[in-house]
């Protein structure tokens, strides 16, 4: 759900763009456009798939590539699911055959690095591309120097399981093979980091799995932070469906993490000395690493963009969507970098038409299951107010507190409707 104003419909169709799906203006005809230019796209998640594609909708004959390195890509939304055994990878496994389809020149490979002045970018392989517009969605990479005893080898022994894939199996199975009655440890990262209730979420699937195989286990969250998103929503979940089996700590009452012992699996917070079975040691977190190979981040390590174009403000022609931008009120979400990727494209198409940018609303949804038959959610729409990207004031909320459970339980079910209309709508 995207909403333009009359006349910023008017120009897109005028500039030969499709309106965007969910948008439409009675009377307009739209028109086509011959040599549009070339648009480079990387990274192959939510933001660039779904840039590619309505690239390829709003302009067919605008040449557009995506590169990204794996041939599958593996949602983080429903990776949890998997962790607690309530869907299997190939559920949350995608492939780029949709984006072939729509006529988008997917390249498997990795950028390595690019020149803002000449327009180009060199992959690892050693070829060089040239663009008119780069879109930049590189998603996140970890702050491994925040905490002492950690480094990026600590993921091969405590998985963070916030990349998809590999690690989602790790922490799975680690989960597994846990003892009865042994601890799992959560610490859940400081803001701004991907999927703010993905922790939470977390917990409450490792807590079902355990109410199925290991019942006396226990869950301990310590986290960086005082509060979290869909924080009363989450905790009356937790205690409804799994009583008191999982602990929160919040970063003033002990939760701060000082250090980990990688090898004794022993954690020093303000806490106490935490001996664990699993630890679950989500990192700090900054934008993919190409994002500041480029020279596209600020000090804080994400990327500082225009609120309307998503036009990097440090290097023209390049557009960062996605995690890796700073986009004001929006959460690091894959609905976020759709909703993004979808305006950038058709702004994109107005820039190489020489046409003025259209300022679009955002929409954000995050469902979270808290059993297979209970969810919660929060939904939040987008403007740009005083120059930054905040909420609309009204358009939005979180589940009804009081809700039923025959409500809890059509949340669920539309939690996996969510998941199957965006994946089909990004990479279908
Ligand atoms: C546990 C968990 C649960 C989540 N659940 C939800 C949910 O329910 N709903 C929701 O909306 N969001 C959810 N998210 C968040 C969501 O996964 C991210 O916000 C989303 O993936 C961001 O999209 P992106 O395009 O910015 O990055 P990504 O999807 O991470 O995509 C980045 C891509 O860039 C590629 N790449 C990186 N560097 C290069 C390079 N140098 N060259 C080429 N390619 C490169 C990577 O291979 C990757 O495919 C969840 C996240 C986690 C961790």
């Amino acid at each position: 759900m995207n909403s333009l104003t009359r006349r910023q419909a008017l120009k897109l169709v005028a500039a030969g763009v499709a309106l965007p799906a969910g948008l439409s203006l009675t009377g307009c005809a739209t028109a086509s456009r011959k040599g549009a230019g070339e648009v480079i796209v990387i990274g192959g998640g939510f933001g660039g798939s779904s840039t590619a594609k309505y690239l390829k909708r709003y302009s067919p004959d605008l040449n557009v590539t995506l590169i990204e390195p794996s041939k599958t890509y593996v949602t983080c939304p429903g990776s949890n699911w998997v962790i607690g055994g309530l869907a299997e990878m190939n559920e949350i496994t995608q492939t780029y055959d949709g984006l072939n389809k729509r006529g988008v020149n997917v390249i498997h490979d990795m950028v390595k690095s690019a020149d803002p002045a000449k327009q180009t970018i060199t992959l690892a392989s050693g070829k060089t591309l040239s663009y008119d517009r780069l879109v930049v969605s590189p998603g996140i990479d970890f702050k491994w120097d925040i905490h002492a005893g950690v480094n990026s080898a600590t993921a091969d022994v405590l998985p963070h399981a916030y990349k998809a894939g590999a690690q989602t199996l790790l922490l799975r199975d680690q989960l597994r093979a846990m003892p009865q009655g042994g601890t799992f440890a959560m610490i859940a990262p400081p803001n701004p980091f991907r999927c703010p209730p993905g922790p939470y979420e977390r917990a409450a699937m490792v807590a079902n799995y355990f109410s199925k195989h290991n019942k006396t286990a226990k869950i301990l969250i310590l986290d960086q932070k005082d509060k979290f998103s869909k924080q009363g929503l989450f905790m009356s979940g937790w205690e409804t469906n799994y009583g008191q089996m999982i602990e929160w700590v919040s970063a003033t009452d002990g939760g701060k993490l000082n250090s980990i012992d990688v090898a004794n699996k022993a954690i020093d917070a303000e806490y106490g000395l935490v001996k664990a079975d699993v630890i679950n040691y989500i990192p700090p977190q900054k934008a993919g690493v190409l994002a500041a190979t480029m020279g596209l981040t600020d000090a804080k390590g994400f990327c500082p963009i225009d609120p309307v174009t998503f036009e990097s403000t440090i290097h023209k022609n390049i557009h960062v969507i996605g995690d890796a931008s700073n986009a004001g009120s929006m959460p690091k979400s894959g609905h976020s970098a759709t909703s993004q990727g979808k305006i950038v494209a058709a702004n994109v198409v107005l820039s190489l038409a020489g046409q003025a940018p259209m300022s679009a609303k955002h929409v954000n949804t995050c469902y979270s299951l808290i059993t297979n038959d209970y969810a919660i959610s929060v939904a939040a729409v987008y403007d740009v107010i005083d120059g930054k990207i905040a909420d609309v004031k009204g358009a939005g909320g979180v589940s009804d507190a009081k809700a039923s459970a025959q409500d809890r339980k059509m949340e669920a079910l539309y939690t996996r409707g969510w998941y199957k209309s965006i994946t089909d709508e990004v990479w279908g």
